[in-house]
C-alpha cells in the first residue's frame, strides 16, 4: 500500500468547519464556513467527474479567504488541487494561477471517492442529520449527494474495500 490519502470533516459550532486532508506529510487544515454547503460541494464535485465533466470546481468560504478546489480527471486518476486567494470578494474571477497552491495530489478516482465517502459518513454517523442542522444551520446534511456518490463508486470505481452502509441505499 502506498500512502494513503486522509480526510476528515470535524463539524464545529457555530456553522463553522475544519475540513483535514493529508497524504503522508503533505498536510492541509481548511476553515470552511456555513456560507456555502461545503461538504455538499466536495461531494458533488467528485461525483461529477462520474460523466462527462473533466474538470471541477468549487470553493469553501474561509471568510474572506477563498479556499479554491480544483479537481481533474487524468485517465483513472483525479489530479486535486486547493489554492486560497485572500479576498473572496474578487478572487471567483481570478485564475487558479493567482491563488496561492495549499495542497496538491493525484489519486485514483476510486481512491478519493472511498476516502470521502468515509469522512461524510462518520460525520453522519457521530451527528446524526438532526445534530448536523443543529450545528451547520443554513444547510442540512447532503443526504442524496452522498448516496448518489456511492452510488457512482460502487457503480464504477470496482472498489473492493468495505463500505459503510449507516446511509442506506436509495
Ligand atoms: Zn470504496
Amino acid at each position: 500500500m502506498g500512502v494513503q490519502l486522509q480526510v476528515e470533516w470535524d463539524l464545529q459550532d457555530h456553522g463553522w468547519a475544519i475540513c483535514r486532508i493529508s497524504k503522508g506529510p503533505a498536510k492541509v487544515k481548511l476553515f470552511v464556513s456555513y456560507c456555502t454547503d461545503g461538504l455538499a460541494d466536495l461531494l458533488a464535485s467528485i461525483g461529477s467527474l462520474y460523466g462527462t465533466n473533466q474538470t471541477a470546481r468549487f470553493f469553501f468560504d474561509s471568510e474572506p479567504t477563498e479556499i479554491r478546489w480544483v479537481l481533474r480527471n487524468q485517465g483513472a486518476d483525479v489530479r486535486v488541487s486547493i489554492y486560497s486567494f485572500p479576498d473572496l470578494a474578487i478572487s471567483p474571477d481570478l485564475p487558479d494561477e493567482d491563488g496561492r497552491l495549499l495542497w496538491a495530489s493525484t489519486q485514483t478516482r476510486s481512491q478519493l471517492a472511498h476516502v470521502l465517502l468515509e469522512a461524510a459518513q462518520r460525520v453522519l454517523r457521530e451527528h446524526g442529520e438532526d445534530g448536523y442542522l443543529t450545528k451547520w444551520t443554513m444547510h442540512p446534511f447532503p443526504v442524496a449527494i452522498l448516496q448518489d456518490l456511492r452510488r457512482l463508486h460502487l457503480r464504477h470505481d470496482h472498489c473492493d474495500l468495505a463500505h459503510d452502509v449507516t446511509v442506506p441505499p436509495k
